[in-house]
């Protein structure tokens, strides 16, 4: 792997000079160069802005290991007429940027390798030569791994400014997180006040808001987390009637005891043996929305499901498969009940920021052994 190389200071270089032709240079740039007693070729690279960014160059094999990204460093072009100039300032770290990792077709289009790693973006407008955004602007989209970006702001959704919440906020509470716990929770479960509601990856980025949803709605809110911190957390501080540290308690038996009338519903994030001891105790009419597997993103091969799913018969129960983005069309009503709640101080949440573009495929590790604390993102620039 090429290790990065120290960030450069990106010295802003004058219209008609940084761009789309790196040999387009003007006569005041020449004078200029003249003036600083500068070889011309080296003070052109100086000023160039330098796009740095991590392509994927590898399948993983298990889980992704730094070895299977490639640093590389190209020049910015200039966006042409209809196109803006975006700047990276956020990026999130998501189970699923494994998945895109593999060749296979998936919910979106297999990376070809040796493209720039995908991933969601916050970021600001640079330059803008499209009527629809303005410098300044702050736009969203799967603008990848990199510092900077072009587009035709087709797939960009503009972020609304002055809002009560850090930018970090749009990946989470008011971002595809929020989307998927709201919407996986209310539409899918439809959690009605004393049903027992269990989560897995309970103190995670959507785990913690789901459970947070499920007390407002009046359920009896059991986690499933991996440390004996996370188990405190969503119970002392996120108010969960109880946590269950999977890596060391027996998970039949604690789930026993603090579902003592069953489980009605159950958000599932890992699939694996932790779906196969739910499912052994789901009541008549139980809900099962299943949001993610992440027990099984870095095995090679496809895994033995539970033996106990013909329970869903006996149960007549509905276990249902989502996506956040089936809701991007209700995501106000989802956000504006969600600022809310957060205003009133029903909802917390939590950010784990890595600094530097850099460290981004070290930093997706973390997911993956649980150490990160909420929400992970890796801050590419300033705000
Ligand atoms: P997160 O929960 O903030 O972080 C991932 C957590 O998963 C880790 O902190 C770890 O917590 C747990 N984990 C890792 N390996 C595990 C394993 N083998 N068995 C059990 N737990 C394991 O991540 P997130 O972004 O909120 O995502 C949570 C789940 O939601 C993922 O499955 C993700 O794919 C899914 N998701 C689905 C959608 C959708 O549209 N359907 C959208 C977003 C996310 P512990 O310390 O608790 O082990």
């Amino acid at each position: 792997m090429q290790r990065p190389v120290p960030k450069y200071i990106h010295a802003e270089v004058p219209r008609g000079i940084q761009g789309a032709g790196t040999n387009r240079r003007d006569q005041k740039q020449n004078d200029l160069d003249a003036r600083l007693g500068l070889p011309a070729q080296a003070q052109y690279t100086l000023r160039m802005k330098t796009n740095q960014q991590w392509l994927i160059a590898a399948r993983p094999q298990g889980e992704a290991k730094e070895s299977d990204f490639r640093w590389n460093e190209t020049t910015v072009a200039d966006p042409a007429d209809g196109q803006v100039l975006i700047r990276t300032v956020y990026i999130s770290l998501d189970p699923t940027n494994r998945v895109w990792m593999n060749g296979a077709e998936s919910y979106l289009p297999p990376l070809p390798l040796g493209n720039v790693m995908r991933g969601v973006a916050v970021c600001v407008v640079e330059e803008s030569r499209n009527p629809s955004y303005a410098k300044g602007d702050l736009v969203q989209g799967l603008l990848g791994w990199q510092q900077y970006s072009i587009s035709d702001g087709a797939l960009l959704g503009k972020l609304p400014k002055g809002l009560p919440v850090p930018l970090t906020a749009f990946f989470g509470l008011l971002g595809h997180i929020g989307l998927t716990a709201y919407f996986g929770l209310l539409d899918i479960c439809e959690p009605k006040p004393g049903e027992t509601l269990v989560i897995s990856t309970a103190a995670g980025a959507v785990g913690s808001l789901v459970g947070q949803i499920g007390k407002i709605k009046g359920c009896h809110v059991v986690g499933l987390t991996g440390t004996d911190e996370k188990c405190r957390w969503i119970k002392d501080e996120l108010g969960f009637d109880a946590a269950i540290n999977y890596k060391t308690a027996n998970v039949p038996e604690a789930l026993k005891q603090n579902c003592p009338k069953g489980i009605d519903i159950y958000f599932d994030n890992v699939g694996g043996e932790i779906l196969e001891a739910v499912l052994n105790q789901i009541t008549l009419k139980a809900r099962i929305s299943v949001c993610g597997m992440i027990s099984q993103y870095n095995e090679d091969r496809p895994v033995p499901g539970p033996p106990n799913l013909a329970n869903l018969i006996v149960k007549r129960a509905r276990m249902e498969g989502f996506l956040c983005t089936d809701y991007n069309s209700r995501a106000e009503e989802a956000f504006t009940q969600m600022i809310g709640w957060l205003m009133q101080g029903k909802l917390k949440y939590r950010v784990d920021v890595v600094e530097g573009l850099e460290n981004a495929p070290r930093a997706l590790h973390k997911l993956f052994d649980g150490s990160n604390k909420g929400k992970l993102i890796v801050k590419v620039g300033p705000e």
